[in-house]
């Protein structure tokens, strides 16, 4: 495989550096831009692995330039917003970003998200087509089937818990935020379904936990939604 090329769209000249270096030394290649405008133009020229995106851009927000990417391209989106912008990285999350890293962040932080992103990559190929069995460590899902298993044994599962289980493994790598996740399996008015949501989390979470030495894959993002992550074989 070639290197992954990363495109880092930043304004801040340091930390757009920091990144660039890092790059460097990690075997990634890399391209960048300073605001939006040149990050849309250097995505459509030489689309890139992934998109590295500031969420606050002095001539674009970043979430518009999320929901114009989205209409020609499905390249994973990783954006990096300030700790204070929860409400910014859900927008960016339901626009179509894929995950999110929190300025300030650590080298280390951004290389894991990158290995994360790029595991789902070769994971999901983007043709289409779906494979009818999922698994992640001792889970198995057979979509085709309908039913789902830990370590052999048939998980008995509500019909709610198994759609979520489907949504968050067929999204395996992405951060889902709450709105997103309850209007995929309630449909509308995700308000209300947001306490109901963590309720049956919690009950799936434990099912999947159950006999496990090690906790589930499913992680929360406190006020912002949940991720299932790929457990190494
Ligand atoms: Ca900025």
């Amino acid at each position: 495989m070639n290197k992954p090329l990363i495109l880092i769209v930043e304004d801040d000249a340091p930390i757009r550096n920091l990144i660039s270096v890092t790059m460097d030394a990690h075997a990634y290649r890399h391209i960048t831009a300073a605001d939006a405008s040149a990050g849309i133009l250097q995505a459509a020229t030489h689309n890139p692995d992934v998109l590295l995106l500031d969420l606050g851009l002095p001539d674009l927000d970043g979430v518009e330039v999320i929901r114009k990417i989205r209409s020609w391209s499905s390249m994973p989106i990783i954006v990096i917003s300030a700790r204070s912008d929860d409400a910014d990285k859900i927008d960016a999350l339901d626009a179509g970003a894929d995950d999110y890293l929190t300025k300030p962040f650590s080298v280390e932080e951004l290389l894991a998200r990158l290995r994360v992103t790029l595991r789902r990559l070769n994971q999901f190929p983007q043709d289409g087509q779906e494979s009818s069995v999922f698994t992640n460590g001792e889970l198995k899902i057979d979509y085709l089937a309908g039913c789902a298993f830990l370590g052999g044994e048939e998980l008995h599962l509500t019909p709610i818990e198994y759609r979520l289980l489907c949504l968050l493994s067929r999204n395996c790598g992405r951060v889902l935020t709450h709105k997103y996740i309850t209007q995929q399996v309630w449909g509308t008015a995700w308000e209300n379904n947001v306490a109901s949501l963590r309720v049956f989390m919690a009950t799936l979470r434990k099912k999947l936990e159950a006999g496990q030495k090690s906790s589930s894959c499913i992680q929360t993002h406190v006020g912002i939604g949940y991720r299932m992550v790929k457990l190494d074989p």
